[in-house]
Order: structure tokens, then C-alpha cells, then sequence
């Protein structure tokens, strides 16, 4: 047998008209170039109606634009990522802000910090993510927050830039149940991305149980972090699924209740309105 054949995987099945929304993805990225149609065609077959494709540098904000002009379902952010920042200049600025005003556009980001890398310089991942914080405000739109190994600082900025009339996520989310907590105060949602469903991922499917169901939203993060039994594979909204049925097992309640309650949630935040 070819080693690059796939494996048939079998998917949960959402009930009736329940749906799912991919609260993050990068679906401008390279991974999904040959295929989006399809992409999109089999995140809906499995429930995933709608889904937000984030930006990282200016010109993924601007095919995130793009992108939810062209496909119904699909949202878009604007935002620069930490990795990014090391060029971002004054007139960026005025340009992600005329960029964020564009139709289609649900939340600002994602900024944040990320010390796992080393892509930008410490003080000039706080200067610009702090920043990027009073834009986004000013604009009234939810946050994007990517925070890697930088919890304590990712706390202490967004504390001082509080309240947050438009609220935000933690993408992603990698930390403790004290750190969910915290941020829920902040008036943040906890995002659980698929790592929730890797064998090793004690901490994180703590913090699932502890964190009220009225503040959870679910995202893939695709194309990457790919939740089991995907794990290693490319990333795409359909395996949603997967980490929505992860939470449900962790939380004692069906895949329904988990997609009612992380989809209106989700609609919540990015301001989406029913379908
Ligand atoms: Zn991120
Ligand atoms: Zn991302």
C-alpha cells in the first residue's frame, strides 16, 4: 500500500440544522490554494456554515476582505500578527484602519505576543500589540488575541487596556484554567483550537472543564494544528468536528449542545447574526 494513502476517517455527525462556526483560519494561506472550493464545500457538508479567515499582515487582512466578498459564510479580520510587526509603520496604521471599516470584516487581529518564536524583538512585540489594542477599540470591533508563551504579558496589557466594550477571544487558547478565568473577566472568550483532542493536552482539557460553556468558541486554526485522528495533517474548517465532539466528552454533553452553545457564542462576538 502507497505510504500516502489516506486513511478513511469517520466524522461525527451534527443533528438536524445544527452548524458550527470556525471562529479562525487562515484560508488565504498556500495550503489551501489548489482546492478552496473545496475546502469550503466540505466544511459546510459537515455543518461548518461559517467561518473566519484572519489576518496576519497587511496583505492577508486584505485577501481575508477579499475572500469574504467572494464566498458567503465566510468573515474576514484585519491585523497584524507578532510574528509581523518589525516593519509595521505609522502609515500602516491608517491603512489597517481604513481596511478594518470594509464590509465583511467581524473583529481586529490577530495581534498579540508570541515568545516562543523569536520573529520580533520583545519591546517591539508589546509596543505594536498594545497599539494595535487602542486601534481595534477606537474601532469598536472584538479582539483577536494569539498569545504563545506570553501569558503574563498578554494579561498584564490587555488588563491595563480594559474594558472591552466589543469584547475579544483568546485564540488558540494554551493556557491553565486560572488563566481562562482571568481572561473571561476581561470579558474574553476562550477559543479551543484541536490540540484539545491530543493525548497530552492535560492542561488544556482542564481548563474545558472549568470554562462556562457561555464563553467557549472553537476554531481550527487551519491549515495547521490539525485535531486527531488528522494529527500532523493539513488543517481545514470540516475537522471541526472532531474538536467540537472532544469538548463535548470533556464536558459530559452532547456534540449538539456544545455546537448550540459555541455558535451563538460565536455569533455573540463577531456580531453574525442567525442563519
Ligand atoms: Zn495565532
Ligand atoms: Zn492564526
Amino acid at each position: 500500500m502507497s505510504k500516502n494513502k489516506k486513511k478513511t476517517i469517520i466524522y461525527p455527525i451534527l443533528e438536524g440544522d445544527c452548524q458550527l462556526i470556525d471562529s479562525h483560519c487562515h484560508l488565504d494561506m498556500q495550503a489551501y490554494q489548489d482546492n478552496l472550493d473545496q475546502v469550503l464545500a466540505k466544511a459546510l457538508t459537515h455543518g461548518v456554515k461559517r467561518i473566519i479567515t484572519v489576518g496576519i499582515d497587511l496583505d492577508s487582512s486584505r485577501a481575508a476582505i477579499r475572500l469574504a466578498e467572494e464566498h458567503p459564510g465566510v468573515f474576514a479580520t484585519v491585523g497584524v500578527h507578532p510574528h509581523n510587526v518589525a516593519l509595521l509603520e505609522d502609515h500602516h496604521y491608517e491603512e489597517l484602519a481604513a481596511m478594518a471599516k470594509k464590509p465583511g470584516v467581524v473583529a481586529y487581529g490577530e495581534i498579540g505576543l508570541d515568545f516562543y518564536y523569536d520573529h520580533a524583538p520583545v519591546d517591539v512585540q508589546i509596543a505594536h500589540f498594545a497599539r494595535q489594542v487602542d486601534l481595534a477599540k477606537q474601532l469598536d470591533l472584538p479582539l483577536v488575541v494569539h498569545d504563545r508563551d506570553a501569558h503574563a504579558e498578554v494579561l498584564e496589557i490587555l488588563t491595563r487596556a480594559f474594558p472591552f466594550p466589543a469584547g475579544g477571544v483568546m485564540h488558540c487558547f494554551s493556557g491553565d484554567s486560572a488563566f481562562a478565568l482571568a481572561i473571561i473577566e476581561l470579558g474574553f472568550y476562550v477559543s479551543i483550537p484541536g490540540v484539545v483532542t491530543f493525548k497530552k493536552a492535560e492542561t488544556l482539557q482542564e481548563a474545558v472543564r472549568n470554562v462556562p460553556l457561555d464563553r467557549i468558541i472553537l476554531e481550527t486554526d487551519g491549515p495547521f494544528l490539525a485535531p486527531e485522528p488528522r494529527r500532523g495533517r493539513r488543517n481545514e474548517p470540516a475537522l471541526l468536528l472532531f474538536t467540537a465532539e472532544k469538548v463535548a466528552e470533556l464536558k459530559g454533553i452532547t456534540l449538539k449542545e456544545v455546537a448550540e452553545a459555541s455558535t451563538a457564542n460565536a455569533e455573540k462576538l463577531f456580531r453574525l447574526g442567525q442563519i
